[in-house]
């Protein structure tokens, strides 16, 4: 029998080694957090809501609060009528949007295009809420066309629109602005917009032009992973919503001491300090290097990809290539996701020039 302590330092290895090489998830990996080791000692819990004091103290919020204030500013969210929470992921951002927007239009349809990601279908099922698939175009974009022509026939009924910017896929924006004049064009005012910028909320800010996707556009709550360009050891996300949205669900709960605001009871009082202390280290200035980074790296992989005569491609600004489906040897090598004949390499923060090359190496001897 092995010891505990063997059976921990295999693991140990094996993690090493898979977090090594892989390619095909947005998941950075060059981040130090060692200096908040000491705080793993600790009981550490957020329940309720961040912006009130509990009667329990072993918590974090007073750094959950610069975060949600940082990317509040980030997002452009209306002075003064802001609020949000740091979740375990951008799926509970979007659950929540979603879940907000249901309880102001009890009675709307939420309309999300095809390449929305895996986990909103099962949250709309949650929520019980009336919902219609739209049309992608090629590129991944929600089809303007054929949410015009369902919004025509469904015109008399309030709008949650779930929009993307960056699909799981091909990062893929849509354009809330568009969609804005098409809710307008009918005399749609009774709507809601959620922005699911799980990879390309902490990007978007600084690309120009900077894509239609915050609150300056018209978003109403806006979610983000915090495990993926950001970095974290534990998976967790930020939402931000208008505040005039969520005073409507808001709850006193006299056992806490606090409201009842964020969909789970007890919540990760370590991972906004994780993420305090990200924003604390790269600054918006920081953010926005990590950024060019990776839009460096993604042109090269293009180039690259292309020179040996694959026939890759990427949304504009994205920091995703996407190619042809490729040989199951490098899939494994690399963990890269395939679906509908198509894979991708996220050229994340800590991809290298040196790492494309050598997977662009080993395609190139796989295909002969
Ligand atoms: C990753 C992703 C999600 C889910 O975010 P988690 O942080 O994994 O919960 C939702 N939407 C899109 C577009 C994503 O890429």
């Amino acid at each position: 029998m092995e010891s505990y302590q063997q059976q921990l330092s295999q693991f140990i290895e094996r993690v090493k080694h898979n977090t090594e090489q892989y390619l095909g998830y947005p998941v950075s990996k060059d981040f130090d957090y060692q200096e908040l080791a000491e705080l793993i000692q600790y009981p550490l819990n957020n329940l309720g809501d961040p912006f009130i004091d509990s009667t329990w103290k072993v918590d974090s919020r007073q750094f959950e609060r610069e975060v949600i204030e940082f990317f509040a500013k980030l997002l452009h969210a209306p002075e003064n009528n802001w609020w949000g929470y740091v979740t375990n992921g951008g799926t509970e951002g979007n659950l929540y949007g979603l879940y907000l927007a249901r309880e102001i239009f009890p009675q709307g349809i939420c309309y999300f295009s095809q390449d929305t990601h895996y986990s909103v279908s099962k949250n709309l099922h949650l929520l019980n809420m009336r919902h219609i698939m739209i049309r992608s175009q090629a590129n991944g974009e929600i089809d303007y066309e054929d949410l015009r022509e369902t919004l025509r026939i469904h015109r008399d009924l309030p709008a949650i629109i779930f929009a993307n910017s960056g699909t799981t896929m091909t990062e893929a924006k849509d354009d809330i602005g568009k969609i804005k004049s098409i809710l307008n064009e009918f005399a749609i005012s009774q709507h809601y917009i959620h922005s699911d910028a799980a990879l390309c909320g902490a990007i978007n800010p600084f690309l120009s032009p900077k894509p239609s996707f915050d609150f300056a556009d018209g978003a109403d709550s806006v979610s983000i992973s915090g495990h993926k360009f950001i970095g974290s050891p534990i998976p967790c996300g930020i939402l931000v919503a208008r505040k005039d949205r969520v005073d409507r669900i808001a709850r006193s709960i006299a056992y806490i001491g606090c409201l009842d605001t964020t969909i789970t009871g007890s919540r990760n009082g370590f991972t906004p300090v994780v993420l305090w202390y990200a924003i604390k280290k790269y600054g918006a200035e920081g953010l926005r290097r990590r950024a060019q980074h990776c839009l460096d790296v993604a042109e090269y992989t293009l180039q690259a990809l292309q020179s040996i005569g694959v026939e890759a491609w990427r949304n504009p600004n994205a920091i995703t290539v996407v190619l042809p489906e490729v040989p199951e040897a490098i899939k494994i090598k690399y963990q890269l996701a395939t679906a509908n004949g198509i894979t991708h390499i996220l050229c994340m923060p800590n991809v290298e020039t040196s790492h494309i090359d050598q997977f662009v190496a080993d395609l190139k001897e796989a295909r002969v």
